[in-house]
């Protein structure tokens, strides 16, 4: 299987297209132009391995958690430590290098939206580092919620702009954030921080994001002689999942992504598109998209903020539908009881949204023999999320927070 030719005319099999006003069309035309260009300029890309390498951290170890494997007694478990990156998460991979893409464009403001905070902070570290003027478009209820990265934010020297149409969340932001892009676009980029939106941005974030897969490739065949038998990666938007199964794609490396199964998918709360959605239109693209019987985006649910998107990029959709990626879920109490379990075993403690992925990675490492060896991606730590944790009850008992 050659992949990679793909996206053909911004489309990966049926998913993916550029669902966008008119006035768009030409922006988005710019962009790919630009970034086909960047892609081949050497001082490009010499700028952007040392801002990966001496910024942001890069390469992040590829551990052995031994306890953790010792426990499950199959696969050995490696972790991708994307925790270890400045800011905490895979998200500054493709924050620099959208940033660095607009700056090399000539465009000097840049928006962003973001709904749990985590995707505007890391772009204004990375407009901070390169001397940009950067907005975020946040959910006033969004901005209740998550004041530390607001402040996060201003600290860094963005200007958050909160957002009070609709149910004052995320979705709202994406539109706000659009309607900008229409009004500025000349002298403006919008930073997506997912694989989502309309093409070139599912291929261009997941390039940027390919670093972690390359890296995973690159030290697996150092410590191991050879490509790991499975990799697995949580899936929000879908894009350190998409960066960390890229590499990998026309090999025979099992690949699996993990989506938020909230309360489980028969209780309707859930953020599984892929696993529960049907094909349709969102944010500019056509996707898996999680919607009612007359086209309408449902709410969705999950314990971690950044698994909590009714879509996902099309290129997962493109993945399920020819089968090379296999989609699964793991339930809120699922993650939660892999985060305290990587915690107590590993002195690591993961992000929630990462602890799915976890959750599911010893599932699979239990069931293959001991000489084989299983990677998950780390996409965070979860030092944000542990109000979260210590709020559920299976928790609250353990942690003898009720006394
Ligand atoms: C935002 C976020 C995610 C989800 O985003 P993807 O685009 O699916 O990678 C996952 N993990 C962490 C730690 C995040 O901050």
């Amino acid at each position: 299987m050659n992949l990679e030719s793909f996206p053909k005319h911004g489309r990966f099999g049926e998913f993916g297209g550029k669902y966008v006003p008119e006035t768009l069309n030409a922006a988005l035309t710019e962009l790919e132009d630009f970034y086909e260009k960047a892609k081949k300029d050497k001082r490009f890309q010499a700028r952007l391995r040392y801002l990966f390498a001496e910024y942001a951290g890069r390469p992040t170890p590829l551990y052995l958690a031994e306890n953790l494997t010792k426990k499950y007694g199959g696969a050995k478990i490696y972790l991708k430590r994307e925790d270890l990156l400045h800011g905490g998460a895979h998200k500054i991979n493709n924050a620099i290098g959208q940033a660095l893409l607009a700056k090399s464009m000539g465009k000097e403001r840049i928006i962003a939206e973001t709904g749990a905070g985590q995707h505007g902070v890391a772009t204004a570290m990375a407009c901070a580092a390169l001397g940009l003027k950067c907005e975020v478009y946040m959910g006033a209820e969004d901005m209740e919620r998550q004041r530390l990265n607001v402040v996060r934010m201003k600290i860094l020297g963005a200007r958050v702009n909160p957002v009070l149409s609709g149910t004052k969340t995320l979705k709202d932001a994406i539109n706000e954030a659009l309607r900008d892009w229409v009004t500025n676009v000349n002298t403006t980029h919008y930073l997506i921080g997912s694989v989502v939106g309309p093409h070139p941005f599912p291929m261009i974030v997941r390039d940027f994001q390919s670093v972690i897969g390359k890296e995973i490739k690159r030290q697996s065949l150092s410590k191991l002689g050879r490509l790991p038998e499975a990799v697995v990666a949580c899936v929000g938007g879908g894009s350190n999942a998409a960066g960390s199964f890229y590499p990998f794609i026309d090999s025979q490396v099992r690949l699996v992504g993990v989506e938020a199964g909230g309360l489980g998918l028969s209780s309707g709360k859930h953020a599984a598109s892929l696993s529960a959605g049907e094909p349709g239109v969102i944010h500019g693209m056509k996707t898996f998209v999680m919607q009612d019987a007359d086209g309408q985006i449902s709410t969705t649910h999950s314990v971690s903020a950044g698994l909590d998107y009714p879509g996902v990029g099309p290129e997962h959709s493109f993945w399920k539908d020819i089968k090379r990626v296999e989609y699964t879920i793991a339930t809120d109490g699922q993650a939660v009881d892999a985060l305290l379990e990587l915690s107590e075993l590993e002195g690591i403690i993961p992000a929630l949204e990462s602890s799915h992925a976890l959750y599911i990675a010893t599932t699979i490492a239990s069931k293959m023999p001991s000489r084989k060896s299983l990677v998950v991606t780390l996409s965070g730590r979860g030092d944000k999320d542990v109000d979260i944790v210590m709020q559920q009850p299976q928790v609250a008992s353990k942690l003898g927070t009720n006394s």
